[in-house]
C-alpha cells in the first residue's frame, strides 16, 4: 500500500513537472517572439529618429529666418490715413505698397499731420 502511494506520488511529481516543462518551453518561445519584436521595434525607431531628426532640421532652418530682424526702415502711413506705425506694426503691413509713405523718424510723420500708432507710442 505505501509502495502504491510512493508510486502515485511519483507519477504526480513527474506529471507536474512536465507542466512546469511545458510552461517552461511556452515561456521561452514568448521570450524569443518579444526578442524579435524588439529588434523589429529598433529597427523602425531608428528610421523614426531619423525622420524626427531630419524634420527638426527642417523645422530649425526655417526657424531661424524669423529670427533674423528686419533692418528698420523707420514709419509708414497711409497716403490717405492719419495715423503712422512702426515697420513691424500689423496695421502697417495692411497698407498697400502704392498708398505707403516712408519717414526716418516720428517728427517727420507728425509734421506731415500723422499722429501715432498705439504701436509707435
Ligand atoms: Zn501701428
Amino acid at each position: 500500500m505505501q509502495n502504491q502511494n510512493i508510486k502515485q506520488m511519483e507519477s504526480n511529481v513527474i506529471g507536474s513537472f512536465n507542466l512546469v516543462k511545458n510552461d517552461f518551453y511556452k515561456l521561452i518561445n514568448l521570450i524569443n517572439t518579444l526578442q524579435k519584436e524588439i529588434e523589429i521595434l529598433k529597427i523602425s525607431n531608428s528610421g523614426l529618429r531619423r525622420d524626427f531628426s531630419n524634420l527638426k532640421q527642417k523645422i530649425d532652418e526655417k526657424s531661424v529666418k524669423p529670427l533674423v530682424k528686419p533692418s528698420s526702415k523707420g514709419f509708414l502711413a497711409s497716403k490717405s490715413g492719419e495715423k503712422y506705425h512702426n515697420d513691424n506694426c500689423f496695421l502697417g503691413k495692411k497698407i498697400k505698397s502704392i498708398n505707403r509713405v516712408w519717414f526716418n523718424d516720428k517728427i517727420n510723420a507728425v509734421s506731415e499731420g500723422y499722429s501715432a500708432c498705439v504701436c509707435s507710442i
